[in-house]
Order: structure tokens, then sequence, then C-alpha cells
């Protein structure tokens, strides 16, 4: 089945969505941008059960995820992927950005979950290039068949993004 695909400009911590998709690094233990934003508002919890992850498993490597339960915020599930940094290696990094967005996916699938949202991620402070990164997104989404997941949501947070997705989702 297709999956309906919606764009919200707006912060994915205020997002009802089942899962909400975290562009973390790889240390799991929080940052700035959106992963600053998403454990300021879910509180200690997401942190305490990254540690517990990071202490199985040890860091959580460009391109793959883990989950989390989403603490205070109104999501269930926070999915923790980690993008890559742009170094202008298109052909890798584009991989590694295709990865992120299958690996969430396919751990939202085996949660059950039925709507997910996703922030545009290595867009930020990783300086991804804003149009590369979101032909990648759209493309992945369109192309993972789920007889789970109903909706996925793009959250754009900059004028920026919000434009580029809006242009890309309408052809
Ligand atoms: P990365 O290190 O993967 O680049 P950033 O958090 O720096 O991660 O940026 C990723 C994207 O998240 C950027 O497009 C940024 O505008 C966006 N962003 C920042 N804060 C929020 C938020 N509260 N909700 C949704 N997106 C956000």
């Amino acid at each position: 089945m297709n999956m309906k695909i919606e764009l919200i400009k707006g912060d994915i911590t205020k997002v009802e969505a089942d899962a909400i998709v975290n562009a973390a690094n790889s240390s799991l233990l929080g940052g700035g941008g959106v992963d600053g934003a998403i454990h300021r508002a879910g509180g200690k919890q997401i942190l305490e059960e990254c540690i517990e992850i990071r202490n199985k498993q040890g860091k959580c490597k460009t391109g793959e995820a883990v989950v989390t339960t989403a603490g205070n915020l109104p999501a269930k599930y926070v999915i923790h992927t980690v993008g890559p940094v742009w170094n202008g290696d298109e052909e890798k990094e584009s991989k590694l950005l295709t990865n992120c967005y299958k690996n969430s996916l396919k751990l939202a699938e085996s949660l059950g979950v039925k709507t997910i949202a996703f922030p545009n991620i290595s867009t930020g402070i990783y300086r991804f290039p804003k149009e590369l990164a979101a032909k990648i997104a759209i493309h992945e989404v369109k192309n993972f068949k789920s007889e789970i997941i109903e909706k996925v949501i793009f959250i754009c947070f900059d004028d920026e993004n919000a434009e580029i997705y809006r242009t890309l989702l309408k052809e």
C-alpha cells in the first residue's frame, strides 16, 4: 500500500504521530537543533533510554536507527537516526541519508506505527544540501510500501525546507 504523505511547517515536538524521528548524533546523548528540542520537551526519560541503548550496543552508526519511548511528548515513540555530515561526497552521503529513512521506516513498521513524522535530517548542523536531502527523503518514502504505516508527515521547521518540500510534493 502507498502511504499518505503530508507536509507540516512547524515544530516536531508538538506533533501527535505514533512516532517522531530525531536527527540524532552517533553518541545518542543529545545535541543541538531538533535533537536538543526533542530532549528538552520530552524530558529525561528519553536520555535515560538512550544511555541504556549506548551501554548495550555502543554508538549508533550513521544511517542506522534506534527507538525509545517519547517521555512527555505527544508521540508514543522517538526513533533516533544518525544522518550523515555533508562533506561533499554525494554518492556516499546520499546512500547514508537514504538508509536513515529506510531504517526508520522499517523500525516503525516493526513497532506497528501507523503515523510517523520526519524532520529534515542532516540539513541543519550537518549541512546536507536541502534540495538534495528533500529529494532523497521523498523518493524513499514514496518507494516504501507498507501494510502497517498509513501516513508519513514531513515536518519542515525552516522556511527554505518548507518551500522546497511544497514544490517537490506538488510534482
Ligand atoms: P542535523 O545535525 O541532522 O543537521 P539539525 O537538528 O541541526 O540536525 O537540523 C535538522 C533539521 O531540523 C533542520 O532542517 C532544522 O531546521 C530542523 N529543526 C530544528 N529544530 C526543529 C524542531 N523543533 N522541529 C522540527 N525540525 C527542527
